[in-house]
């Protein structure tokens, strides 16, 4: 579809994306996933992918896999985005932080749900780029730092909801003593290259945290500055 300036504005794209999701959805619970709720399959219905990809893939924007985007890393595919979103269960009065920016998309989808949004990445042109391109797409409840995500943010914890979107090893204990009580943590865990366990932790009254497997997924690993440092 093309708006009044003739640009694509990818509408129907988007639209068939969600109804895909809405079907992965059903496949996905005879599994064991839970569903995808309205709300977040609505976020995602609003969120201009397209935007959040190279140019030259644009036209897969909406194709429900992940993307290159750069400095090694991808765009993860909008199905574990909407996952990863519905399984931190937030809700409009809450603060959110998101480990690894990449391009903005999965920040910029958890905007429309959340108060805020908190978000790290350790690649600088990364960052630098998806600050840009949310604050030219009108999101104004996020905000992006330069910086190693294992520290989590400390000035702004504890908050409702950990989204982690790079795995680690382990999870990293800054980001549990940042989750408030009640709080939600979704994280991918397991070794670099190789398959992990996407896993969502609540914080109970307690102080205890309950964890549960939800499936299998395959994420780039969560670096460190000194893995930055080798590199060089
Ligand atoms: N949420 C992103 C997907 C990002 S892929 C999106 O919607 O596009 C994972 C990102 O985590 C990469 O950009 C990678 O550079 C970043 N990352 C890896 N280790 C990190 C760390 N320790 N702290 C912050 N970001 C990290």
């Amino acid at each position: 579809m093309t708006n009044a300036c003739g640009q694509q504005d990818y509408t129907s794209e988007r639209e068939a994306l969600v109804d895909e999701l809405r079907r992965d959805s059903r496949v996905a619970e005879q599994y064991g996933a839970p569903p995808l709720s309205d709300t977040v399959l609505a976020s995602i219905g609003t969120v201009p992918r397209h935007e959040f990809v190279p140019e030259r893939l644009r036209r897969e924007a909406y194709r429900n896999y992940p993307l290159p985007i750069g400095a090694g890393q991808t765009i993860s595919q909008p199905y574990i985005v909407a996952l990863m979103t519905d399984l931190a269960d937030v809700s409009s009065d809450e603060t959110v932080l998101e480990i690894g920016t990449g391009s903005g998309y999965q920040a910029a989808v958890l905007a429309g749900l959340v108060d805020h949004v908190y978000t790290i990445e350790i690649v600088e042109m990364l960052g630098r780029r998806a600050a840009a391109d949310l604050e030219r797409l009108g999101y104004d409840n996020v905000t992006v730092r330069i910086g190693d995500g294992y520290a989590g943010w400390p000035d702004k914890a504890p908050f409702d909801a950990i989204v982690v979107t790079a795995a680690p090893d382990e999870v990293p204990q800054p980001l549990i003593d940042q989750l408030k009580v009640g709080g939600r943590m979704v994280i991918p865990v397991g070794p670099v290259n190789s398959v992990q366990v996407l896993k969502l932790l609540t914080r109970s009254a307690d102080g205890a945290l309950e964890e549960t497997d939800i499936i299998p997924v395959r994420f780039v690993p969560l670096t460190r500055d000194r893995d930055l440092l080798r590199d060089e």
